[in-house]
């Protein structure tokens, strides 16, 4: 699951509207315990897709913010999301331990979403989707996904 290997799909949106829209599509067809990576710089489009996630989720995408300043935000739909934000943390493992990322990652019915995964350092997340987000510039927006098993 890195940049040498293809990406399983990829899209490309023309605004924010449409990469909540794949998102949408995609968070309707979870039904099981699912983990989302999101790469991309500040302003990619990562809250964007994680609230269409939320919605597919039957979660109110209005409530779905950068969690910016608690680290973690929890949404109770169809399925529980947590919602991580790891721009800020400095020691990936004190600090995800202290979260709870193991018990989240364990939960029968959870989503987890994670922007900035890079600060996860040399934490492997088996079978977690890869969402790497590019801004092309204007509204236009390319969407590699990774899936793997
Ligand atoms: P991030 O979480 O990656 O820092 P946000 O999702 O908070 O970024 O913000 C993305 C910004 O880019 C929003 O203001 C959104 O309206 C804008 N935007 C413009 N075009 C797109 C697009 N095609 N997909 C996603 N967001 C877009
Ligand atoms: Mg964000």
């Amino acid at each position: 699951m890195t940049d040498h290997q293809s990406p399983t799909i990829e899209y490309q949106t023309h605004s924010a509207e449409e990469t909540f829209e794949l998102a949408y599509g995609i968070g309707e067809a979870i039904t099981e315990p699912t983990v989302f990576l999101l790469e991309g710089d500040l302003g990619a489009g990562k809250t964007v897709f994680a609230k269409g996630i939320a919605a597919g989720l039957d979660i109110d995408p209005a409530e779905v913010n950068s969690p910016t300043f608690t680290l973690v935000n929890q949404h109770e739909g169809r399925m529980r999301l947590y919602h991580l934000d790891l721009y800020r943390i400095e020691s990936a493992e004190d600090e995800l331990r202290e979260l709870g990322l193991e018990e989240m990652l364990n939960e029968p019915n959870a989503v987890v979403l994670i922007e900035w995964p890079e600060r996860l350092g040399k934490l492997v997340i088996p079978g977690a989707v890869k969402v790497a987000i590019h801004d092309l510039g204007g509204d236009e927006r390319r969407l590699r996904l990774w899936y793997t098993a």
